[in-house]
């Protein structure tokens, strides 16, 4: 996996193994396997309670409400997990920048892709763009790369959901329900 300018692969990886954690370790390998990353090393159990820790850090940056918070959040993972830059050519891919040692085991190699991956994302995009979804039910996190960036559900079929719930509020109540958008279907 490169890092392209706005680190969309990375803090996707980051969302996806967030809102699924892997139970084992033979599934994180997987999972990495099958988002374009390229294992150097055998997969232990320890690069999962790694990568589950750094996942935790990571919610906490998802969750914060402020952006100097955020920004805060972010810089330390970049100071815990990250290394100084390196070219490197090791998969026959092409050159790329690595944000870590080489040869390092894939919880130290996805500490640091996810925590450059998010900075990339947030200075990029906006900062703005790393939330959970409107539906309060729904925990799940997502990277938001929209073109306009106020995406507010992980999917289409929250979204949907959420616009059953309110146009039924409406009917019954004639006021949308707390904590909802009160935007108007455009007729
Ligand atoms: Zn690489
Ligand atoms: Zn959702």
């Amino acid at each position: 996996m490169h890092l392209n300018p706005y680190g969309e692969d990375a803090v996707n990886l980051a969302a996806d193994l967030a809102n699924r954690r892997p139970a084992t370790a033979e599934e994180l390998a997987d999972r990495c396997r099958a988002a374009g990353l390229v294992l150097q090393r055998p997969v232990l159990p320890d690069d999962l309670d790694l990568t589950l820790a750094a996942l935790d850090v990571w919610e906490q940056v998802v969750d914060a409400t402020d952006e100097h918070e955020r920004a805060e959040l972010v810089n330390r993972m970049l100071a815990r997990w990250t290394a100084h830059p390196r070219l490197t050519d090791h998969a026959g891919s092409g050159w790329h920048l690595h944000y870590r040692d080489d040869l390092v085991p894939l919880g130290t190699v996805l500490s640091s892709l996810i925590a450059v991956g998010t900075a990339l994302h947030l200075v990029g995009r906006g900062m703005h763009r790393l939330r959970r979804c409107a539906v309060t039910e729904c925990a799940t996190v997502f990277a938001d790369t929209s073109r306009t960036g106020r995406q507010r559900y992980c999917s289409q079929r929250c979204a949907n959901r959420d616009a059953v719930r309110r146009h039924r509020a409406l009917r019954t109540t004639g006021r949308a329900p707390a904590g909802t958008a009160t935007r108007r279907a455009a007729r």
